[in-house]
């Protein structure tokens, strides 16, 4: 397996040192940096596998440095939180990172997390893809060759979490899919408390696409279960 790569943006010297160690056991290549200003250039510099960023940094506001790391790369981001009410916040806000973590946090449970993340893999095939990769379903056509998703012809801008939640579900239209089956598929994890992410990532799906004008097929929600797509 090559070595994945991760880059840990935290001021605070000591939760730095702590997160670079345990990745290092795990096998993982760690930079790290301890301001916003760092991470954008280490970034552009060689787009790490993972960012695992601090919220609050001395020169930048984490939820900025997470949304310019998005406009620029395809790279996960972990985001930690001092307070656990954050989380919640911050997955309203729709920042985009793809999880997050409040200290103080178990250090073998963030190795966990970084590892699930890098279990996804770049170019997603775990969904039992048609043999044609794109697949059209009324106004929408999801390219999975090509990681485009289109409504009536024009590219909808989505993130890579978000790519493959519609991809999953739109490899099986009309059917419920759980919530706990896109977390397996689409994170790869088990882990609980992530149905919230699905949900919050779902709901920055759905107005991204209903932005783009799509009136069908349609994400419905089936209450407590999951969501299927209806033409
Ligand atoms: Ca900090």
């Amino acid at each position: 397996m090559s070595e994945h790569s991760v880059l840990v943006v935290e001021d605070t010297e000591e939760i730095r040192e702590l997160v670079c160690t345990v990745l290092r056991r795990a096998g993982m290549h760690v930079r790290a940096v301890a301001s916003g200003a760092q991470a954008l250039t280490e970034v552009r510099r060689a787009v790490p596998d993972v960012v695992v960023l601090d919220l609050g940094l001395p020169d930048a506001d984490g939820t900025e440095v997470c949304r310019q790391i998005r406009a620029e790369s395809e790279c996960y981001v972990l985001m930690l939180t001092a307070r656990a009410e954050e989380v919640d916040l911050l997955i309203g806000l729709a920042v985009g990172a793809d999880g997050y973590m409040a200290k103080p946090f178990s250090p073998r449970e963030l190795v966990a997390r970084v590892q699930a993340m890098l279990r996804r893999p770049r170019v997603p095939a775990p969904v039992p893809a048609p043999a044609e990769s794109v697949v059209r379903l009324a106004e929408l056509e999801v390219d999975e060759d090509s990681r485009e998703v289109r409504v009536d012809g024009a590219v909808v801008d989505l993130t890579r979490t978000e790519f493959d939640l519609l991809a999953a579900l739109a490899s099986r239209p009309g059917r419920v899919l759980q919530r706990e089956t896109l977390l397996r598929e689409v994170w790869r994890t088990d882990w609980e408390g992530s149905v919230r992410l699905v949900e919050a990532h779902m709901s920055n799906l759905r107005r991204k696409l209903q932005a783009a004008g799509l009136s069908s097929p349609e994400i419905r929600t089936v209450r407590g279960v999951g969501y299927r797509l209806v033409s």
